[in-house]
């Protein structure tokens, strides 16, 4: 059995770990203020491609949550990145939000619907037929197709909606065309990230609720995982995936000491 290095670094989920139905989790006030006064490389991620980091940090802000734009990672940004490594200076025709938009202008892309090189689907909230058909038009006609995330649902305080997976899906039926989806369960979302903050896979851990996305990606990308069960796991859950986190904790509140 190999020895793990200390953790000198921290990734973590954002819903579910640090705020469950936009209420915070007690302790996650905690756990962020002692990781900045350590000075430690750490970011909070999320699937969610909507909100841009200034954008998230003064959400978070609002209930408490004291996240510099800096350490926030969404698949909007893992997505550009992505896009910046494999097709530099490239052309993008997009459905989504200022998350991605914003993102994709900061690595140089060009957003037109005239014969671009992607189609990046993303989070919104005013999908419209047009957009989708223009969308099915382009990737017939070549465009590669990329999506932000594969979750098929979001969590809103009035029931599940609708998410960028779903949307993908009818893409998808149109065209005869999977899209590469870059944030998690992508490995790349964690690695882009760690990327980002100068961290090393062997000595960075990844908190999460969701055994299937935040987990398993931690697991592949080669950190040490910790399930938190304040957000969709339950701990009769664990048990029905063939791989394990390595700590299962009550909370975020549990992981002060670790840090
Ligand atoms: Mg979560």
């Amino acid at each position: 059995m190999t020895e793990r290095k200390p953790i000198e670094s921290w990734l973590t989920d954002m819903d579910g770990v640090l705020m469950h139905e936009g209420i915070p989790v007690p302790g996650a006030d905690a756990f962020i203020a002692k990781l900045r006064d350590s000075g430690r490389p750490f970011l909070v991620l999320t699937n969610n491609s909507i909100y841009t980091a200034r954008d998230l940090n003064a959400r978070l802000s609002r209930i408490g949550l004291d996240v510099p734009a800096e350490n926030i990672w969404t698949s909007a940004l893992a997505t550009a990145k992505f896009l910046d490594t494999q097709h530099p200076g490239g052309s993008a025709y997009v459905i989504g939000e200022a998350g991605l938009t914003t993102a994709l202008h900061e690595v140089g892309y060009i957003l037109t619907d005239a014969d671009p090189d992607f189609v990046i689907l993303g989070e919104t909230r005013t999908y419209s037929f047009e957009a989708m058909t223009k969308a099915v038009r382009l990737i017939n006609n070549g465009a590669r197709f990329i999506a932000t995330n594969p979750d098929e649902t979001g969590p809103s305080a009035e029931g599940a909606l609708p998410a960028t997976g779903a949307v993908a899906a009818l893409i998808t039926k149109a065209t005869g065309k999977e899209p590469y989806f870059v944030g998690k369960p992508n490995p790349l979302m964690m690695r882009t990230g760690l990327n980002a903050i100068g961290a090393h896979s062997e000595s960075s851990a990844m908190i999460g609720d969701r055994m299937d996305t935040d987990i398993l990606a931690g697991l592949e990308a080669g950190m040490e995982t910790f399930l938190v069960l304040t957000g969709l796991t339950a701990p009769a859950d664990i048990g029905k995936f063939p791989y394990r986190p390595t700590h299962v904790k009550d909370s975020i509140a549990d992981l002060v000491e670790y840090i």
